[in-house]
Order: structure tokens, then C-alpha cells, then sequence
């Protein structure tokens, strides 16, 4: 049902969505909105024995939905992509609610749900193999994907429904049945998304079998209950390096299959012959959308010592005039962090920036007086000396460090020294640069752009990065290899038994 009040209370937006008071006051485990840190819902938590039943319940599912056909498991998808078109405002909005980004990036989140079922859609009559040439006469191979078993999905706070689309949309047509295990902080849209899921599999009807598609409430012990069992095929983690660490290491004492999307630390190379018109835009956008807390927020900004005094104080002042505000209101561009701990956590970091030789400006908490509950901050550029310590760590804040570069070679090395490998971009217009940029020695992250911040990916695109990022791929391109698993044929329609490589073996 769509909401026509033009600013809906905290419960209408909940009830919106489906999550009735019964469901939002059922337990222990507490939502508090970003918005004014005002407690939302107490949800009722499972237990490691509820998610054993849920894996139990997914492996049964396996056995009759790897048999549906692709493309029939491909209209399943089609349904909830037209279902979230339906409900993109109501869910963008709940979005808004529980993890603070401003409702024109609670609905953009959506958006991405959408567009990764209709990719997911075009997939489910794509799933293809190889025909090879093989060595021997009469002889024919091949190479086939089949559906792998059940995929396990963890997933963060600050994209709270769509990497979990990205990962469903895909495993739903490869033939995998799907558990989720959201952040703590935002159960209450993976619950929404929830309620979608079990009425698009009503309307899809029996071939949808029970425990297809599934949710977990709690904390990370749930996690760590989809990690150790041997039934699930397949763990795509989304959140800090550590979590990433551990999941790596529980799921190598069972060789499991992981994809890992872990921590960024993106830069920008600004260079002499730059567009600083376009530059200016992308780094606002790129370092303070979803107010610094995206995977891919724009951390470092190498530029040129030439262009840097036309640049920086530009951006200062771009800063100083952002609106920061209640991101379900229109206009306000910075949402709130997600919690006090977070804005410590911000403190902190521009506390040590400072001590390394940084230049601060902005910081501190913002509109302490009309949400004391909550956790605004003014976002935050810092001019360094040198790429120090604080610049190698991911700090889940708006803060933009900002450094200068003499040759390219310099801004190159200095984008990859970090031990992060995400996103990555370079304003030029000059081609040689742009291209070295891309080049083999070039950036060494698993996404590259050039006159384009590194946020804000389009879902065609294979996404992931490369070093503790985790060296995952989700959403377009091949991706969907990694949720099947691949099978090599050899077929002898002869009437001899030669052996590969010719060897003799005669009985
Ligand atoms: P987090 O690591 O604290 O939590 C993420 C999820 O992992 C939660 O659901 C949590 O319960 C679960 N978890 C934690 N420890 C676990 C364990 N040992 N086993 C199984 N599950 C466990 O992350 P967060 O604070 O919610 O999110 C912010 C981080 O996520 C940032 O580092 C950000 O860069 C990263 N992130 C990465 C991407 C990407 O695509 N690369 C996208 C979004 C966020």
C-alpha cells in the first residue's frame, strides 16, 4: 500500500512495509533509527538451532529447485523484480529509516534490486557451457554448469537489501536456494524483503518449494551457523575485513566456496589536464554520499601540485555549504552516521590525522541540538603531509584525506599502496595517462574509472575487489559462475578406447 502522507511517522513507514506491531515488538533484539536514535522495534532473534532448521529446510529445497528449469526459475525472479518495483518507495523509505541514507539513495538501493533481477532475468536463458575439441576420434567434450546447493548470504548495515539481491537474484536462476543473515543493525528491511519474497513465491506457486528463499535474525552467531555447516555450498560475505578474515578461516577448515566483499579505501587521482568542474561534483558525491559509509566512498584524493591550490580550497568551501539533515527529508544531502560509536570512531580518526601533520577541516557533530540521540557530523577534509597510518585504514566516516603528487608514477603507487584494492579512478583528459591508469601498471583495484568517481557502480558490471577486499565478484558480468558449479564431459560415441595423451594401456 503506498504512503501518501508526505512525511510518514517512524510506524507508518514500518506498517508500510508490512511489519506489524506484533512483528516489530516480538523480542529482544533492538532497531534504532539513524534518523533521531529513537528505538523502532524490538524483533524476536533466531536461534543457532532455528538456523540449522533453516539449512536444513534449504538442502531439502535443493533437490526439487535445481530441477525447475532455468529459465522457469528466471520468472520467480521477474516476479519479485516486479514486486519491488511496486514497493520501491515504501522499501527505499525503510531503507531511509534504518540505515540513515537520504531517501534519493534509499530508493537508488532499490533501484539496484531491481536491475539485478532483470540481469538475473536475461541470465536464466544464458547459463552456458563450452563445446572443446577433444584430442581423441569420436570423441566429444564439454563443459556444463549445474546449480551448487545453498547459498549462504551475510550482509552489512550500509547496503542493507541490495548485495543481498545481487546474490539471489543470481543464485535463485543458477538453481541455489538462498539464506540470509543481515546486519543486526538493519534486520528490519531484510524482514520486508522477506515478506515480498513469501508473496511472490505464493504467486509463482508449487514449484517454489518451502525453504527456497530465507532469513535469519541475530547476531553473528547465525553467521557463523551458515559458515560451519557443510550444507551450505556457498558463503558471499559482505562487511569489514575481520568479519571477512574469519569467515575465510572457518570456511578453509571445510574448503567451502566464499565470495568476500570486504573493505574499500578508494582514491581519486586528480591530474593537471583534469575537468575540475567534474571533478568537484564527483568528489563531493563520491567522498559524503550515504555520509562517507559506502564500501567504495571516495577516502584519498591524490592531485597534482599544479592544480591542488585551484582544487582544494574549492572543496573546502563546496563542504561548508553541504545541507546535513533528517535524510527523509527532501533536500538534505548528509544523512546521519549510524551510531555514536561510529561517530567516535570519526573523532578518533581525525584526532591521529592530525597527530601524523594533518590539516582539518569541518568534523565534529552536527545538529547535536535537535536530534541529541543521533550521530550528524559535519564531513571532513584533511590535507597530509604524506599518505601516513591513518590514510592505509578504512574509517566508516566522511572523512576525505587529501595528499599532492608530483609525477603520475608517484600518484599510481601511492592509489595502490594500501592494503585495500576496491575502487579507483583518475580525472584526466589526457589519453596516455588515462590508459596507464588501466593498464596492467596501473591501479590495482577490481574496479578502475576514469572522469567518474569510484562510487555509484552500475550492476552490469562485475562487482568486488582485490586484496583484503576479498577478491569476490558479485552482480554482472560472469559472475554467476561462482553460485554453480562446473562440470567437464567427455563423451566416446566411437567403438575404440583410446587413451588421452596417447598412452598405451593395452590389457
Ligand atoms: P561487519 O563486518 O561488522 O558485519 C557484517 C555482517 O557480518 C553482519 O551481518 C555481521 O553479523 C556478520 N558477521 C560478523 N562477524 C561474523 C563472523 N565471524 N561470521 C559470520 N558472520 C559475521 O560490517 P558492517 O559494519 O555491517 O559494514 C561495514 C563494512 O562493510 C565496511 O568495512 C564496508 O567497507 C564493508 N562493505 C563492503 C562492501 C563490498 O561490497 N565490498 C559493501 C558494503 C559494505
Amino acid at each position: 500500500m503506498p504512503l501518501t502522507d508526505l512525511m510518514p511517522t517512524h510506524s507508518d513507514i514500518l506498517t508500510a512495509c508490512g511489519l506489524s506491531e506484533a512483528t516489530t515488538s516480538a523480542g529482544s533484539l533492538n532497531v534504532y533509527t539513524p534518523v533521531d536514535g529513537s528505538l523502532i522495534a524490538s524483533l524476536a532473534t533466531h536461534s543457532v538451532a532455528d538456523a540449522e532448521a533453516q539449512i536444513a529446510a534449504a538442502k531439502e529445497a535443493f533437490k526439487s529447485w535445481r530441477l525447475v528449469p532455468a529459465p522457469r526459475r528466471g520468472e520467480l525472479v521477474r516476479l519479485l523484480g516486479e514486486e519491488l518495483r511496486r514497493e520501491k518507495e515504501n522499501l527505499g523509505r525503510l531503507v531511509t529509516l534504518e540505515c540513515g541514507k537520504i531517501y534519493q539513495e534509499g530508493l537508488g538501493e532499490v533501484q539496484e534490486m531491481i536491475d539485478i533481477c532483470d540481469f538475473a532475468v536475461g541470465l536464466s536463458r544464458q547459463l552456458y557451457g563450452l563445446t572443446i575439441a577433444s584430442e581423441r576420434p569420436g570423441h566429444a567434450m564439454r563443459e556444463t554448469w549445474h546449480p551448487m546447493g545453498t547459498c549462504g548470504v551475510i550482509t552489512a548495515f550500509n547496503f542493507p537489501v541490495a548485495p543481498w539481491c545481487w546474490n539471489a537474484a543470481l543464485a535463485l536462476v543458477c538453481g541455489d536456494p538462498v539464506i540470509w543473515k543481515p546486519s543486526e543493525k538493519t534486520p528490519l528491511t531484510a524482514l520486508a524483503v522477506q515478506v515480498i519474497c513469501e508473496r511472490v513465491m505464493a504467486d509463482f506457486g508449487d514449484d517454489a518449494p518451502a525453504g527456497l528463499i530465507q532469513t535469519l535474525v541475530g547476531e553473528r552467531e547465525l553467521g557463523e551457523a551458515l559458515t560451519a555447516s557443510k550444507d551450505v555450498a556457498l558463503i558471499s560475505a559482505t562487511g569489514s575485513v575481520p568479519m571477512g578474515q574469519a569467515v575465510a578461516r572457518d570456511m578453509s577448515t571445510r574448503l567451502g566456496r566464499t565470495i568476500l566483499e570486504l573493505g574499500g579505501n578508494n582514491a581519486m587521482i586528480v591530474a593537471p589536464s583534469a575537468d575540475l568542474e567534474m571533478a568537484l561534483r564527483a568528489i563531493v558525491f563520491s567522498a559524503v554520499g550515504t555520509a562517507g559509509q559506502r564500501c567504495t566512498t571516495l577516502r584519498r584524493l591524490i592531485v597534482h601540485e599544479d592544480i591542488y591550490d585551484a582544487l582544494i580550497p574549492r572543496l573546502v568551501k563546496a563542504y561548508q555549504g553541504l545541507p546535513i539533515g533528517d535524510p527523509l527529508v527532501d533536500g538534505s544531502l548528509v544523512g546521519p552516521l549510524i551510531d555514536t560509536e561510529a561517530m567516535t570512531a570519526m573523532a578518533r580518526a581525525l584526532e591521529q590525522a592530525k597527530t601524523e601533520g594533518g590539516t582539518v577541516h569541518g568534523g565534529g557533530q552536527a545538529l547535536g541540538d535537535d536530534f541529541p540521540n543521533a550521530a550528524y557530523v559535519h564531513p571532513s577534509i584533511v590535507e597530509m603531509p604524506t599518505q601516513s597510518a591513518i590514510m592505509h585504514h578504512e574509517t566508516f566516516a566522511p572523512i576525505l584525506y587529501v595528499v599532492k603528487y608530483k609525477d603520475l608514477d608517484e600518484a599510481i603507487a601511492l592509489q595502490n599502496d594500501v592494503p585495500q584494492g576496491l575502487s579507483s579512478c583518475i580525472f584526466s583528459t589526457d589519453v596516455r595517462e588515462t590508459e596507464t591508469f588501466l593498464s596492467a601498471a596501473g591501479s590495482d583495484c577490481g574496479i578502475a574509472n576514469v572522469n567518474i568517481g569510484p562510487s555509484g557502480a552500475e550492476i552490469g558490471g562485475a562487482f568486488g575487489g582485490e586484496k583484503e577486499t576479498g577478491g569476490g565478484r558479485e552482480s554482472g558480468s560472469d559472475a554467476w559462475k561462482a553460485y554453480m558449479r562446473r562440470q567437464t564431459n567427455t563423451i566416446n560415441y566411437s567403438r575404440e578406447l583410446p587413451l588421452a595423451q596417447g598412452i598405451k594401456f593395452d590389457i
